[in-house]
């Protein structure tokens, strides 16, 4: 960790929507660079990055009979739509001479490794970035909840959630036009205002272990950056 940096370990939780680009599903190379160099400049600042990524733009759990696919069958498909989406970005940082790790929730040795903790925290601390592939392995649960297990198993500082608006509103803001933006805020208060930062099971596991959580704008060019030098972007939500 350099003196000017906020955090020593992130776990950055980006949604696999974001990584679709305009058109909404697929993987757009553009965003994919995009995020490499993002993440690059916080990797050599030297903080240690894990990384959760969703699977959303390729395929997200579906549940009722129209869809013709059982829930659970739905989930696993999630599942490994996020290690394709977790090796894009692997890819991606490769090339620009980051060194990295997939480890993914349900064992597929040709592709990538296991997910062992112990084995997570070490790679983190040689500095290489970790990609948790294959959410929890379990059905019945998401990407956020996986961001804040990992987060947790890891002894990651923050939770930081990209997303595509720019934090936590006091209502949407593509609706409401007077809704204002927290800068922070608490977990009860999230609650209680039943503000919608991550799902219940997601943002229990972070309250109960007292990590914290930014939610950012990951479109706007150096936002990882200047969180991690301690700028007061985004909302910040902590007890
Ligand atoms: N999923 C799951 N268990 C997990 C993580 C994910 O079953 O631990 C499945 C679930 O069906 C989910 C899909 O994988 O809808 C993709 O993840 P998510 O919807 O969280 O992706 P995002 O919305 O962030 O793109």
């Amino acid at each position: 960790m350099t003196p000017s940096t906020h955090y020593k370990r992130i776990l950055l939780k980006l949604s696999g929507e974001a990584l679709a680009g305009p058109n909404g599903y697929n993987i757009d190379p553009n965003v994919l660079e995009k995020y490499s160099r993002e993440i690059k400049q916080v990797v050599d600042m030297g903080v240690q990055v894990a990384i959760v990524i969703g699977g959303g733009n390729i395929f997200r759990g579906v549940s009722g009979e129209r869809s013709g696919i059982d829930r659970v069958q739905g989930d696993y498909m999630g599942m490994l739509a996020t290690v394709i989406n977790a090796m894009a970005i692997q890819s991606s940082l490769e090339k620009h001479g980051l060194y990295t790790r997939v480890m993914s929730a349900i064992k597929m040795e040709q592709v990538c490794e296991p997910y062992v903790r112990r084995r997570a925290v070490r790679h983190l601390e040689k500095n290489r970035v970790v990609i948790f592939g294959a959410g929890t392995g379990n059905p019945y649960f998401t990407t956020d909840s996986t961001a804040a297990l990992r987060a947790i198993e890891v002894e990651a500082d923050v939770v930081l959630k990209g997303t595509k608006v720019d934090g936590v509103y006091t209502a949407d803001p593509m609706k409401d036009k007077t809704a204002t933006r927290y800068t922070t805020i608490t977990f009860d208060d999230v609650y209680e205002k039943k503000l919608s930062v991550m799902d219940l099971t997601a943002f229990t596991l972070c309250q109960e272990n007292n990590l914290p959580i930014i939610v950012f704008n990951m479109n706007e060019t150096g936002s990882l950056l200047r969180l991690v030098q301690g700028e007061d972007i985004g909302t910040l939500i902590t007890a």
